[in-house]
C-alpha cells in the first residue's frame, strides 16, 4: 500500500533570507505555521550567510534592521542575544555577516512555529490541484509553493586559466594564500562584485598585475531626495568611493583595464594565470515536471497558479521615474514587494 503523503497549505522552498522573508510574511497573513511545509539542505541563511559573509554591503544598516522588524513571526523585537549588528551605524554599511547572525536567530524562531525539513527538493509536480514535492527519499504535497532557491554566479569559459570561485575570491585571507608574485589575474566585470575582488586583490595579495575585462563604463547609484538613481546596479558604499579613487581616478600601478573584445582577450588573456568571472548571476533550476524554464511575471512573480518565485532568482522588475527597468535584488527589496505580492498570491492557488 503507498504511504499517505503529508498535505500542506504552502511549501517554501529555500531558507536564505527571501525564504525566511516569505515564512514570516506567511504567518503575519494568518496563514497557520503548522500547515507551512520548509525546505532546504542547511538552513544557514542561504548563500547570503554561509557564501557571502564577508562581502561588504551595499546596502546600509538600517535597512538590514528594517528587514528585521517587518514580519511579526520573526518576533525580532524580543530578541534577547546582543547581535554586533545593533551597535553598528545605520547609516553605514557593514560586512554581511553582521545581518547573517541576526537571520540565523530568525531561522531558528521560525524552525519552531512550522514544519521544517533539511533536504534539496528534487522535483515538482502538479497533481490534482496539489504540487507534490519530492525530496531524495520522501513525497509531501502543497496547495501552494514558494520558490526562494537563490541563483549562482554565471561563469565564462577559458579552460587554459585557472578560475577562482566567486566565493573565494570574495574571501581576502583566501586570496591572499592562493596567489603568488607569479600570478596575473584577470576578472571579468565591472559589477559591485568585480571592484570588491579587483580591491581584494590588489590590497591583499602580492601578485604581478590585475587585468580587468570590462564591458561597460562603471556605474554609480546617484541619491536624489527621495530616490535612488541605479539602485540596483549602481555601485554604493566603500566600493562606490574605492572606485572614484582608483578607478574612475588614479589607476594603481598594477591594475590594467581593458575592453573585453576579442582582439584585447586575444593579446592579453595569454598573460594571465588565474582568472575570476564576476558577470552576473543565474537563477537555480529545478525540475518541473511540464515546465521548460523558469520563467515568471516580474510584476508578481507568478510562475504558475500556486507557484511563486521569490529573491534574487525571481527579483521583481521596476520601472524608476525616468523609465529606466532595474531588478530589485535585496534583503528589503524582497520583503517590500512582498507587501504586494502576498496577497496576490493567497489569492492565485493551484
Ligand atoms: C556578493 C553579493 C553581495 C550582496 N550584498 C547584498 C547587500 O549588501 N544587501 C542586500 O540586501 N542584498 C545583497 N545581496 C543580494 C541578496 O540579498 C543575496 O544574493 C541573497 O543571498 C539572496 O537571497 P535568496 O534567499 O534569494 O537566495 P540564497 O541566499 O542563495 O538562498 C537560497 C537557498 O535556497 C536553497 N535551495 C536552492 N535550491 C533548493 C532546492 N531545490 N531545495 C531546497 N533548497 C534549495 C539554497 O541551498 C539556499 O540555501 C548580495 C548578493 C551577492 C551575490
Amino acid at each position: 500500500m503507498q504511504d499517505k503523503i503529508t498535505q500542506f497549505d504552502w511549501a517554501v522552498i529555500g531558507a536564505g533570507p527571501a525564504g525566511i522573508a516569505a515564512v514570516g510574511k506567511l504567518i503575519d497573513n494568518q496563514v497557520k505555521p503548522e500547515k507551512i511545509a520548509w525546505f532546504d539542505p542547511e538552513f544557514r541563511v542561504g548563500d547570503f550567510g554561509s557564501k557571502w559573509r564577508k562581502v561588504p554591503s551595499n546596502t546600509k544598516v538600517s535597512l538590514f534592521n528594517r528587514f528585521l522588524t517587518a514580519s511579526d513571526a520573526f518576533n525580532y523585537t524580543n530578541c534577547p542575544e546582543k547581535f554586533a549588528l545593533h551597535n553598528l551605524n545605520p547609516d553605514k554599511t557593514c560586512e554581511l555577516k553582521f545581518m547573517a547572525d541576526p537571520l540565523q536567530w530568525v531561522t531558528a524562531q521560525l524552525q519552531k512555529q512550522v514544519h521544517w525539513q533539511a533536504g534539496l527538493v528534487k522535483h515538482l509536480k502538479l497533481n490534482h490541484k496539489h504540487w507534490e514535492i519530492s525530496l531524495a527519499d520522501q513525497k509531501l504535497s502543497a496547495k501552494n509553493v514558494i520558490l526562494a532557491t537563490g541563483a549562482e554566479p554565471k561563469t565564462l569559459s577559458f579552460p587554459a586559466v585557472q578560475t577562482i570561485p566567486l566565493e573565494m575570491a570574495f574571501d581576502p585571507d583566501h586570496l591572499a594564500q592562493n596567489c603568488s608574485k607569479e600570478d596575473t589575474v584577470a576578472v571579468f566585470g565591472s559589477s559591485h562584485s568585480a571592484i570588491l575582488i579587483i580591491r581584494n586583490l590588489l590590497e591583499n595579495c602580492s601578485l604581478k598585475k590585475v587585468i580587468n575585462f570590462y564591458q561597460s563604463p562603471l556605474r554609480y547609484a546617484v541619491y536624489m531626495d527621495d530616490w535612488i538613481l541605479f539602485d540596483d546596479t549602481g555601485l554604493k558604499g566603500t566600493t562606490a568611493d574605492w572606485a572614484r579613487e582608483h578607478i574612475d581616478g588614479t589607476l594603481p600601478p598594477r591594475l590594467h583595464r581593458v575592453l573585453s573584445s576579442s582582439e584585447n582577450l586575444q593579446e592579453y588573456l595569454p598573460n594571465c594565470t588565474k582568472a575570476v568571472y564576476a558577470v552576473g548571476f543565474q537563477k537555480r533550476l529545478i525540475s518541473i515536471e511540464g515546465f521548460n524554464d523558469l520563467s515568471y511575471d516580474d510584476k508578481t512573480g507568478i510562475i504558475a497558479p500556486g507557484l511563486f518565485g521569490l529573491g534574487i532568482a525571481f527579483p521583481e522588475g521596476k520601472i524608476d521615474r525616468l523609465g529606466n527597468l532595474e531588478y530589485r535584488v535585496g534583503l528589503w527589496k524582497f520583503m517590500d514587494y512582498l507587501t504586494t505580492a502576498m496577497p496576490l498570491w493567497l489569492k492565485y492557488p493551484a
